[in-house]
Order: C-alpha cells, then sequence, then structure tokens
C-alpha cells in the first residue's frame, strides 16, 4: 500500500507492516495491537477472561492482571472511531463540540457497545480529566458498571510526611479498587509480586530496546515505536506472554544487525512531549522528514520496588514517576531523555480541547526553549482518517529545519 492510498487507521498499520517488512517482531507487534481490542471483547463474550475497560496505565495494570482480569484500554478504541462515534457524543450526550476528541471518540463507542454482551465495566481514574470524569458519570446512566479512584496528585514540594501520608492514601485506595474488581478486599499478593517482577522486567527489556535503536534509529519507525512502548509497555495488548516474546524477538533482531554508519549521521533524534494521538500520519511526516522518535515522555523509566509489600511498591510507583500530577515531574522525564539522546528537537503533542496539557506543554516550550532545544507544539485530535495537511506541513518543516 502506497502513502497516497492511505485512508484510515487500519491502513496506516498495514502500511507499516510493509515498511517493517524486514522484521518478524515488529509485525508481531502491530499485530497485537490491532487484534487487542476484539479479541478482548471476543474472549469475554465466550466467558474465557473477565476483563474491564481501563485507562490501562500505572499501578492499575499489575493490580488488574492479579485479579485475573484483562485491562482493556478503553483509548485504543479511538482508532475504531469514525465521525459517527463523535457525533453521538456532540449530538445525543450533547458535549460541547470544543470538548477532547479523545473523550468523544470513547464516549461514542461505549454508546454502541451499551446494552449488549461486551465488557460493561469501567474502570476510570479522577485523575485524568475533567472530561473523562464526565464521560463516567454519563455511562452510569447507561447500565455500565463504573468505578473512579479519587485524585492522585503530588504537588511539586511534596516530601516527607506528607509523601507518606499520600502513600498510605492511594494503598487504601488500591485495595478498594481490588474490593470493585473481585468482591474483596483480598489482594493476592502472590500474584501482585510476579506481575511486578513482570513489569520490571519488561521495563528492562524496553530500555535495552531503547538503547539498541540508537544505534540502528531507523529499523523501529515512529507509528511502530509508540504502538510498543504506550500501549504495548502498559497493557501488553492483553496477551502478556505474546508481548514479552515479541520483544525478545525484537532485542534479538536488533542486536544482529550490523550498524550502518552512514544511518547514524543523518540521523534527527526526536523526543515526543504529550499525548501520542490517532493522527498517525504525523509520525509519517516525521519518518519522511528523516526524524527518529528515540524518547519518549510517556515511557515510564523507574522499576517498581521490590523490597517493599507489592501494594505499596504499586503506590510509591505512582508518586515517584512522570505521572505523579505536577508538570514538573513529567518535565524531569523529558529532560533525561533530551540529555541523554542529544536530542536536536522536541515534539510537543496535544488534544484541541485539552486545557490542562496545553499548560504543561507550553510551560515545557519555554523551558527548553531557554536550555536552547527547538520545539514545536501541535494541537490535533483522536478522530480516525488522514491528518491535515497543515500539520503535516509543520511537522516536516521542524524536523528539516533541524538537520
Ligand atoms: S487529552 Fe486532555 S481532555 Fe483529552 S482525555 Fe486526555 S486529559 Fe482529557
Amino acid at each position: 500500500m502506497d502513502i497516497e492510498d492511505i485512508q484510515s487507521q487500519r491502513d496506516y498499520y498495514e502500511h507499516c507492516r510493509q515498511v517493517h517488512h524486514y522484521s518478524p517482531a515488529i509485525n508481531k507487534i502491530l499485530n497485537l495491537s490491532e487484534s487487542y481490542i476484539p479479541d478482548a471483547e471476543k474472549a469475554y463474550k465466550e466467558g474465557k477472561t473477565k476483563a474491564i475497560w481501563s485507562g490501562g496505565v500505572g499501578w492499575q495494570v499489575p493490580l488488574i492482571y492479579a485479579c485475573d482480569t484483562i485491562p482493556v484500554a478503553y483509548g485504543e478504541m479511538g482508532r475504531l472511531s469514525d465521525k459517527e462515534a463523535m457525533q453521538i457524543a456532540e449530538d445525543y450526550y450533547q458535549f460541547p463540540v470544543e470538548t477532547c476528541s479523545m473523550v468523544k471518540c470513547t464516549v461514542g463507542q461505549w454508546h454502541l457497545r451499551r446494552n449488549t454482551s461486551t465488557i460493561n465495566r469501567i474502570l476510570g481514574n479522577s485523575s485524568a480529566c475533567e472530561p473523562y470524569n464526565l464521560a463516567w458519570e454519563i455511562m452510569k446512566r447507561e447500565g455500565y458498571d463504573v468505578y473512579n479512584n479519587d485524585v492522585v496528585y503530588r504537588g511539586p514540594t511534596v516530601e516527607g510526611k506528607r509523601l507518606e501520608k499520600l502513600i498510605q492514601f492511594l494503598v487504601d485506595e488500591i485495595y478498594d479498587v481490588a474490593e470493585w474488581l473481585t468482591g474483596s478486599r483480598k489482594i493476592d499478593e502472590d500474584k501482585l509480586i510476579r506481575e511486578i517482577q513482570r513489569k520490571n522486567r519488561l521495563l528492562n527489556k524496553l530500555k535495552t530496546v531503547l538503547e539498541l535503536r540508537r544505534k540502528h534509529p531507523f529499523y523501529v519507525r515512529s507509528l511502530a515505536t509508540i504502538v510498543m512502548l504506550n500501549i504495548g509497555l502498559n497493557n501488553y495488548f492483553g496477551k502478556p506472554e505474546e508481548y514479552e516474546a515479541a520483544i525478545d524477538l525484537l532485542i534479538e533482531e536488533l542486536e544482529n544487525k550490523p550498524v550502518d554508519e552512514k544511518e547514524l549521521k543523518k540521523v534527527i533524534p526526536l523526543v515526543w512531549a504529550g499525548g501520542t494521538g490517532q493522527e498517525f500520519g504525523i509520525y509519517e511526516a516525521i519518518d519522511q522528514a528523516g526524524g527518529a522518535l528515540l524518547g519518549l515522555r510517556s515511557v515510564p523509566f523507574k522499576l517498581y520496588r521490590e523490597d517493599v509489600p507489592p501494594v505499596e511498591s504499586l503506590a510509591r510507583w505512582v508518586y515517584d514517576n512522570a505521572g505523579a500530577g505536577a508538570g514538573v515531574y513529567a518535565r524531569n522525564v523529558l529532560e533525561h531523555e533530551v540529555d541523554k539522546l542529544n536530542a536536536r528537537g522536541l515534539i510537543l503533542y496535544g488534544y484541541i480541547g485539552c486545557s490542562f496539557a496545553s499548560v504543561d506543554r507550553e510551560m515545557w516550550r519555554k523551558y527548553f526553549h531557554a536550555k536552547g532545544i527547538p520545539s514545536i507544539n501541535l494541537e490535533g485530535s483522536f478522530q480516525t482518517g488522514a491528518p491535515t495537511g497543515q500539520v503535516i506541513t509543520r511537522v516536516k518543516a521542524f524536523v528539516e529545519m533541524l538537520s
């Protein structure tokens, strides 16, 4: 499939498979991503597994797997959406047109599934955002079983006793979520320890992949990078063993590939900061202009502690990582990535209608500008189809300027 023929996100996947024809590992990762939601819904309907919709990041995922349930990332439904899903949110539920398109797509998809035999439980997270809080309230009325944990937020100066109090608060919240998931506050600690070990093992393996990519910057192109790290590393596409096997294979492929010095001379290392939307054409524009996304803000780098009880380990990881709340924690991750990779530029991306992320992006833009790191600040949408030509032109011009 040629790039000009692409009409939908599925087409981008097909194109991405062709681009990576040399890599069985990347093809496996793309297949796992594409089949994630349909396979989880099918297994659930056939009674083979328990499954819930969830944001699917951070502490939730090891806990959900430890409760013998598959976390199905509702954000992934954007890829299955079209204008109809958005319109349901706007016309039927009266979401203002300027509401973030990620939320509208998700609402439209849940609407289409209500009163069917598919997954009917939603684990929200009140820290996420106001439009999603509204979406969850509405879905309760539509018959979904919805549970939201309370806000998780660590201010920039919170340390010592105040931090310990926050950790204890989140520990209690985690037990509440377990009760909602299983009907009991008892958590199988052995299972949770195994999930934490799995997460740490995969974090280390992905660190190896990222290191190897510095020698082979064009082996995993931008879309595949986002898919592998964003949903893959967070949720394992609902198939942990298969995901890990694909990562092992990718490490093998990268280790066996000879280094191409010419490639290393021409690469433009970039760091992606912000949400990773469904406008796959942006990733294509980066590739075409000679950029390589070698660092991402959303990739967790810190390991979960294995020297404390497992529930406490989940809570400590949240407050010790990029998702702690205040924008400075994510900025620290970005700075670490920029310095490590000698990145030439930063791509700041967010969704139209997301007020809090736009404030973060503006703060980061100023901070990195003062450090002499150029950035481009993009706003896009979550809907499917090709991105606007204007966004692509800006991305290409930015990357080419850095060359
Ligand atoms: S991009 Fe912003 S508004 Fe949209 S779902 Fe995320 S946090 Fe909410």
